[in-house]
Order: C-alpha cells, then sequence, then structure tokens
C-alpha cells in the first residue's frame, strides 16, 4: 500500500466545464468562468474585489507593484516560508527583513515585529502557515501605528478565519490591504497552477485591473470608457486562461464538501496520534483549522529522520519544509546570517504527514502505526 504526501482531488466537473470553455470559443483570460470564479470568492469571503491570477506567486508580484515597492524599501515578513513570499518583493528591489516564528506555531511570531520597523519598512507580510491564522489584529494595529501595508499571504489559507477581540470574524485574505491566494495541486482547492488576488481598498481596483492586463486600460476600452486601449502603467501576463478557470469553477461548485472531508482527516490524524509522546499542531484561540495540512513536531532532528526512514520503508511519503529564507544561500549574498532560533526548530522539527482527501482511514492508521512504532524503539 503506497501513500503518496499529495494526491490532487478531481470533483468530476473540471473536463466538462473544461469542453464548455472551449465550445465557448473564449479561451483567452476574463471570460465568463473567471468572472463566476471572482464573484464566488467574493461574497463567500467579503473580500471588495478578486482577480484570478496565475499563480498565488503572480498574485503576490502584483501586491509589490500595487504598493509601490521601490529599491530600498523594507518589507518584513516570517523566515519559514515559501520563497515566493520574499521574491514577489525581492524583484522590486526590496529589503526583505525575515522575523522568527512563534515559539508554538510556525506563523510570524507578531511580538518580534515592532522592533523590525524602520523609516524604510513599509509593509508587513504574514504566512497564515497551514491556513492558521496569524495574530492579524495585532499585525493590523502596528500597521495602522506605523502606516504599512498589509499583504496576507493565504496561499494555505482558504475558507480560513481570524476571530477580533471584539468577536467579529473575518475570512483570512479579507484582512490585510491585500491578500494572495493559492490553487496549487499541493492546496486545498486547486487548478494545477493558479491563485488569486484579492483587494480590500477601493483605491487599489482599478490599478490592479491595467497591471493585470499587461499595463493596459485593456478593461476601460471594453467598458466604453475610453476610445483606444494603451500602456498605461507597469504591468505583465497575470491572467489565468478560461481552461484554468473552468477547473477551478469545479472545484468551488464543491468548496464545502472537499472542506469538510479535509477537516474530517484532519481530526481523524489528531485522535490517532493525540496519545503520542509528540507535539501536534496548536490552533491558537482565535485562529480557525482550514485542515490545509497535518504536521508534527519531532522531539530531534534525528527522531525526524527516522521517522522519515520508518515511513519510507512502508512506501508512506511525509516531508519536511522550509529551508528558512535567513539561511538560503540567495539570502546570504546580500546579508549576514540572523540568529532566528524557532524559524531553525521548525525547520529542524516539524514533519508534514500524507493528506488529500481521498486519505482514508486505514491509510491514516497505517501511517499512524508507522509512527508509533518508531517512537517506542526510540525510547
Ligand atoms: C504554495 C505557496 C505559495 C506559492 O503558491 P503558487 O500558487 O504555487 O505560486 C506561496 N506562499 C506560500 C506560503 C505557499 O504555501
Amino acid at each position: 500500500m503506497r501513500i503518496p504526501f499529495n494526491k490532487p482531488y478531481f470533483t468530476g466537473n473540471e473536463t466538462k466545464y473544461i469542453e464548455e470553455a472551449v465550445k465557448s470559443g473564449h479561451i483567452s483570460g476574463n471570460g465568463s468562468f473567471t468572472k463566476k470564479c471572482q464573484s464566488f470568492f467574493e461574497k463567500k469571503f467579503s473580500i471588495k474585489k478578486v482577480l484570478l491570477t496565475k499563480s498565488c506567486t503572480s498574485a503576490l508580484e502584483m501586491c509589490a507593484l500595487l504598493i509601490n515597492i521601490k529599491p530600498g524599501d523594507e518589507v518584513i515578513m516570517p523566515s519559514y516560508t515559501f520563497v515566493s513570499t520574499a521574491n514577489a518583493f525581492t524583484l522590486r528591489g526590496a529589503n526583505i527583513i525575515l522575523c522568527d516564528s512563534r515559539k508554538d506555531h510556525p506563523g510570524i511570531d507578531e511580538t518580534a515585529i515592532e522592533e523590525l520597523i524602520t523609516d524604510k519598512t513599509v509593509a508587513i507580510v504574514p504566512v497564515h502557515y497551514a491556513g492558521v491564522a496569524c495574530d492579524m489584529e495585532k499585525i493590523m494595529s502596528l500597521a495602522a501605528k506605523y502606516n504599512l501595508f498589509v499583504v496576507e499571504d493565504a496561499a494555505q489559507a482558504i475558507g480560513s478565519y481570524f476571530t477580533f477581540s471584539d468577536g467579529t470574524k473575518k475570512a483570512l485574505g479579507s484582512i490585510g490591504h491585500l491578500a494572495a491566494f493559492s490553487f496549487h495541486e499541493t492546496k486545498n482547492i486547486i487548478s494545477g497552477e493558479g491563485g488569486l488576488l484579492a483587494i480590500n481598498e477601493e483605491k487599489f481596483i482599478e490599478r490592479a485591473k491595467i497591471i493585470w492586463e499587461k499595463g493596459t486600460n485593456r478593461s476601460a476600452y471594453y467598458r466604453g470608457e475610453v476610445d483606444k486601449y494603451e500602456w498605461v502603467d507597469l504591468g505583465s501576463s497575470f491572467l489565468p486562461s478560461e481552461i484554468t478557470a473552468a477547473f477551478l469553477w469545479a472545484q468551488f461548485e464543491n468548496f464545502n464538501k472537499i472542506q469538510n472531508q479535509r477537516k474530517e482527516i484532519w481530526n481523524r490524524y489528531y485522535d490517532l496520534l493525540k496519545s503520542y509522546k509528540l507535539k501536534l499542531p496548536i490552533i491558537p484561540i482565535y485562529a480557525f483549522n482550514n485542515a490545509h495540512m497535518f504536521y508534527i513536531i519531532c522531539t530531534s532532528l534525528n527522531q525526524r529522520t527516522a521517522i522519515i526512514y520508518a515511513l519510507e520503508k512502508e512506501k508512506i511519503q511525509a516531508v519536511f519544509h522550509y529551508f528558512p529564507l535567513h539561511k538560503s544561500s540567495f539570502y546570504l549574498k546580500s546579508h549576514i546570517e540572523n540568529k532566528l532560533i524557532q524559524s531553525d526548530f521548525f525547520n529542524d522539527h516539524l514533519l508534514r504527514l500524507p493528506f488529500f482527501y481521498e486519505l482514508n482511514i486505514t491509510k491514516q492508521k497505517k501511517v499512524c502505526s508507522v509512527i508509533a512504532k518508531e517512537l517506542l524503539q526510540d525510547n
């Protein structure tokens, strides 16, 4: 019984909608499937304006353009994240300021942000690791105090929420000025490659459409507001094709079904593992669990290596990440190494277990029994 780490789930309507898109004759971007997906997301999560993109990476690149990142600007983000979070801003010349993770969770340590703010700081980029909210109340109040932008890297955070101290609950991606989501095949809701930009401030909307349309005012032209379309700003090719949007629509239609099933899988892992001497994921009271991933925190690097090896022998694929940015060869070309103890800790101790829609209880029991056996030998 081979158990892969990830297996993309198809709802069954993907090819049907792709065929519809093809038959409609409109397969470039911004057609009817794109519009359906965008308005679904806007309504469901109370976001002012959504634009589908080719990836979360490209949505983050749009954010860097929208907030006018210039060489020398500083952008604060966790070191424990995927490279796209940093690349989007580095491409515009920003200096990335890396922050440590919390002790109890790989998300950014919100108490360590303020001391990193200087007069060059332009933005904070919280990453909702595993779909678990960063402390957005704290981060938004820091942003207000120092007049900074907040760009949420919500790649993993679809359908997740943050509860403010007054009880208000808001979807992740609807809180910062801008946010980026991913539909990469390793995420909850997928389109192969894909993503979207969420815009929560009116003032960004028109310019975002221009950047999205390769720096032209094509949207205004189609609305009849200008008589020709031309180059008016920076931009790039950020729109996905209707083929991608058609695929995504089939997934959106099954949003609740997919999320509920993943939640069940997550709870099963938790129940199967909770009695062992292992640290399991912690969900802070203000956060919500969208069941993006299940990880364990091993007691040592050796223990993690042994567990990976034991799982591998049973053809079970478990993976770790992220090699923290502050230790990466690219970052160290232009920076001296900082000491970020918690990022290093999660890099060495965190292990992600197989997690996908079709993971059944038999397979989960198998994964957990291999881990349990290894823990016993370790003692
Ligand atoms: C997956 C991921 C990305 C990149 O998403 P793409 O859609 O593949 O560009 C960025 N940031 C985080 C935190 C991610 O998990």
